[in-house]
This record gives structure tokens, C-alpha cells and sequence, in this order.
């Protein structure tokens, strides 16, 4: 789907694991199936892999099961898992290119954006996790009578984790990550567009030393091997990363089997608000990057931007002339901003919106479908405001809230807008600012819990309150 008349670049790697990762094994699907991955830019097959379904998502969950219930990581000391963690680390950042390679070839997102922030991010992540793993405690508290009350944070169980195409490697970590640190056993499902680069980020995950079982990865479909491991009555937890839509159906799927707790990351239409005061130039490249990044594919894309009318026909026009300069081409070459969407389906959906090729509309009334649903695409859609009430109702009139940008050099208009913005993140001259720290959901239909930071913590445990009497008997 590249728009590239040259030939491809061949990238720098050589595919190794293609098979199902389970209980510390690579093993084909138990039906022998198998399903090809495709180089977004040719639509070439890159590898075939194996195609996991209900049967071998059972076979991970009773392995994950096992690795919790009697095997040796929730009994492991909380410093022997941060060490696996920090060794995995280690290798990541040694294997960095290779990562980089396979998450670009099998994604089509920049190979210096892989190379040089992803998977550095990716290194930085599971240190960020390592260092929580043994600072996870509960609290003793003060009670009425003679009691001696303390809480257990202990891990959930078995999680389930289903990961999106568009940060294969970071959607990988945030749900990997503090999972493990918690001490819980994964079943995780990839996303059928990119299956490779977390095959072989797991490998490296065991060379570091994680018992079998732990963590167990199954490529395939959402509807068979996704909806198999949401309604599994073993998994007491699902996360999900993806469309609403389906995050309706995970939701329902976990309720009608055993009510196993569901954190979601759904779709979104930040808004990303140019105030009158703000110098165009800059606004521009800003909310030219906040749209424009990773191809459009983002479910924080400051997807809707408002420009205060003062500013609204330079901006127009700077907007259009950076649209024009951007440069698309080979992800692998240097230099490229934008690669290839990341398949044709999803190519055949924008082209619903617009032609190919970055994209600027102006004039978008709040109304129309481009401004009110989410596109996941180079296209660019500015609308005119007044004032700030007005921006601020217009900016929250969404059935999403999962992000939005502010651009002002003005402290009273910026405290304004961060209190009565309905989202879960509001960046301020800045964006897309991804931080481990920094946790990251959505309110309304963009979610349900946050991921990263301190606060992703709370997905994977449980309290257990213990009350010991003081005086025998207590009555
Ligand atoms: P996108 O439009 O970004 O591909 P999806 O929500 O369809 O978003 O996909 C995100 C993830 O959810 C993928 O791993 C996909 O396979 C999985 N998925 C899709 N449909 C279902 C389903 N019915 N049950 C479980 N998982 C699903």
C-alpha cells in the first residue's frame, strides 16, 4: 500500500520465531494452521505464522494456570523478579536493531522512530517495572477493638492480555510489564497484523531467566483465539488495547463467563486546542505531530483541532505547507516521516474519509463524521472557535476522552482548560509525551483503568485484608 515506485529495502533481520510460544516452548497451533503476516509496504508475505484457536489458547491457559498456582514466580522473592526483568532488559537494549527491524518490516512505522525511541521506550519500560516489583506492599491499619489489621497486595492470578498493531512492542510492555512485576502468569494474543517482534522479544524475556509458562504468547484472530481467551473460565483477568467496539465485546465476553476483571484502552478524538495567543509556527509542527505521528495510527491522535478564529487562516496555511513537506516513503530508508498504513483494510477506510497521502481539512463543522469518529489516519481535520467556553463544550461534546492538547503561552487560559477538559490526558505545549511514569487511560468510551505509572499497579493485584485478634478469644 506504499505509494513507493522504488524497490522495497531489504530490512536488516532475519525471521526466526513464528510458532506459538507456550510453557516455554515454540509449538504450532494444535490444528496446524497457519496465517501470513504482510510487509505493509508490498503486501508481500513476510512469514507464515502459526494460527492459535480456542485449543491453544486452553493449552497456554492451563500452563499459565500451573506457573501460578504451583509454580515458582508468584513464590519467587520480589528481588529474583526483578532481576529476570532488568536481565530482560539488558538483552532488549542489546538486541535493539533486530527488534527495530522486525517491529518496522512487520508494522510499516519509521525505522528510525523503531530504532531510536521504541525500543529504547521498550528497555526503559521493563526497568521502570523491575524497579516496582520489590516496592509492592500493603498497609497496616488502625481498627476499632484489639485487632491487628493488614492488607496483602497478591497478585490477580492468571491475566489475559490482547494487544493492538500500531506499538506492538510498547502495548508488549505496558501490559507485560507490570503483570510480572506483580507476580501474575500472562496469556497474551497479538494482534494478527504483527505478531513477530513480541515472538522474539518473549524468547529473549526466558533467555533471562523466566520459569516456563509464565508468560505465554498465541498469535492469531480476534474473534477465535482473542474471544477464547476473554471468556476463559481460568483467566481472572483480561486487558485489552483496541477499538471500542471491541472492547464492548471483551466486556461482555468476561461477564457472561466468569466476571474476571477487564481493564480497557479504547479508540479515541482528542481534541488539540490552538489559543489565540499562540505563535502559529509553532502550534503548527505540534499539532502537525500530534496528528500526523505513526501514520495517523494513534488512539490519542489530536484528531480534532480547534483554532481560535484569530489565528485560524495562517494556520490553515502553514498547515497545508507542512502537510506537503512531509516525507513519505521505505520506512527502512533515512529521513522518512511516514511509512505505509498497515494494511488494506484500514488503508480502504481512511480512503472513505480522503485520498491518500497526508491530509488537511479545513472548514470541518463539528458534526461531520471526519470530526466526531476515529479515522486512525494521515488526515487532518481544523475547526474554528471563538472562545474558550465555547471550545471547551465543543471539545467535550464527545463520546471519547482519552486525550487533548493545549497550545498556550497563557497560565490562567491553560489551568482553565486542563480542569474542564473531560480527558485522561491533557498535554500542555506538548504531545504524545509517553513517559513510564506517566499513566495513561481514557475517560468515557476511551476506557477503563490507566496503564503505566504507579496507577497500572492496581490492574494486576488484589488487596487482602488479614485481621488478627489481639486477645484470645476476641469477644
Ligand atoms: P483494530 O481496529 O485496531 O484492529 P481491534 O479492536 O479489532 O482493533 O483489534 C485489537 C485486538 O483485538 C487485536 O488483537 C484483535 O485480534 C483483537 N480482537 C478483535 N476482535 C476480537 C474479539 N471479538 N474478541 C477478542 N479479541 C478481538
Amino acid at each position: 500500500t506504499a505509494a513507493a515506485t522504488e524497490e522495497p529495502i531489504q530490512p536488516p533481520v532475519e525471521i526466526q520465531e513464528t510458532q506459538l510460544f507456550i510453557d516455554g516452548k515454540f509449538v504450532d497451533a494444535a490444528s496446524g494452521k497457519t496465517f501470513p503476516t504482510l510487509d505493509p509496504r508490498t503486501g508481500d508475505v513476510i512469514a507464515h505464522v502459526a494460527e492459535g484457536d480456542a485449543e491453544d489458547i486452553n493449552r497456554a491457559v492451563a500452563a499459565a494456570r500451573k506457573a501460578f498456582d504451583e509454580g515458582p514466580w508468584p513464590k519467587m522473592t520480589a528481588y529474583e523478579r526483578q532481576r529476570i526483568l532488568l536481565r530482560f532488559a539488558d538483552l532488549l537494549e542489546k538486541h535493539n536493531d533486530e527488534l527495530a527491524a522486525l517491529e518496522t518490516w512487520d508494522n510499516g512505522k519509521p525505522y528510525e522512530q523503531s530504532a531510536k525511541i521504541e525500543v529504547p521506550m521498550l528497555v526503559r519500560l521493563f526497568r521502570y517495572y523491575a524497579g516496582w516489583a520489590d516496592k509492592i506492599h500493603g498497609l497496616t491499619i488502625p481498627a476499632d477493638g484489639p485487632f491487628h489489621v493488614q492488607t496483602l497486595h497478591e497478585p490477580i492470578g492468571v491475566a489475559g492480555q490482547i494487544i493492538p498493531w500500531n506499538f506492538p512492542l510498547l502495548m508488549y510492555a505496558w501490559k507485560v510489564g507490570p503483570a510480572l512485576a506483580c507476580g501474575n502468569s500472562i496469556v497474551m494474543k497479538t494482534a494478527e497484523q504483527t505478531p513477530l517482534s513480541a515472538l522474539y522479544a518473549s524468547k529473549l524475556l526466558h533467555e533471562a531467566g523466566l520459569p516456563p509458562g509464565v508468560l505465554n504468547l498465541v498469535s492469531g484472530f480476534g474473534p477465535t483465539a482473542g474471544a477464547a481467551l476473554a471468556s476463559h473460565m481460568e483467566v481472572d483477568k483480561i486487558a485489552f488495547t483496541g477499538s471500542t467496539g471491541t472492547g464492548k465485546i471483551i466486556t461482555q465476553l468476561a461477564a457472561k463467563s466468569n466476571l474476571k476483571t477487564v481493564t480497557l484502552e479504547l479508540g479515541g478524538k482528542s481534541p488539540f486546542i490552538v489559543c489565540e495567543d499562540a505563535d502559529v509556527d509553532q502550534a503548527v509542527e505540534l499539532a502537525h505531530f500530534a496528528l500526523f505521528f505513526n501514520q495517523g495510527q494513534c488512539c490519542c491522535a489530536g484528531s480534532r483541532t480547534y483554532v481560535h478564529e484569530s489565528v485560524y487562516d495562517e494556520f490553515i496555511e502553514k498547515a497545508k505547507a507542512r502537510a506537503i513537506k512531509r516525507s513519505v516513503g521505505d520506512p527502512f530508508k533515512g529521513g522518512i516521516e511516514q511509512g505505509p498504513q498497515i494494511d488494506s483494510d484500514q488503508f480502504e477506510k481512511i480512503l472513505k474519509a480522503t485520498i491518500l497521502s497526508p491530509h488537511v481539512f479545513s472548514n470541518v463543522k463539528d458534526d461531520m463524521l471526519i470530526a466526531k469518529d476515529e479515522i486512525f489516519g494521515p488526515v487532518q481535520t481544523i475547526l474554528k472557535f471563538k472562545d474558550l467556553d465555547e471550545v471547551i463544550q465543543r471539545a467535550n461534546a464527545s463520546r471519547y476522552g482519552l486525550a487533548a492538547g493545549v497550545f498556550t503561552h497563557n497560565l490562567d487560559t491553560a489551568n482553565t482548560l486542563m480542569r474542564a477538559l473531560r480527558a485522561g490526558t491533557i498535554w500542555i505545549n506538548c504531545f504524545d509525551t509517553f513517559d513510564a511514569a506517566i499513566p495513561f487511560g481514557g475517560y468515557k468510551m476511551s476506557g477503563q483503568g490507566r496503564e503505566k505509572g504507579v496507577y497500572s499497579l492496581n490492574n494486576y493485584l488484589q488487596v487482602k485484608a488479614v485481621v488478627t485478634s489481639l486477645k484470645n478469644p476476641a469477644w
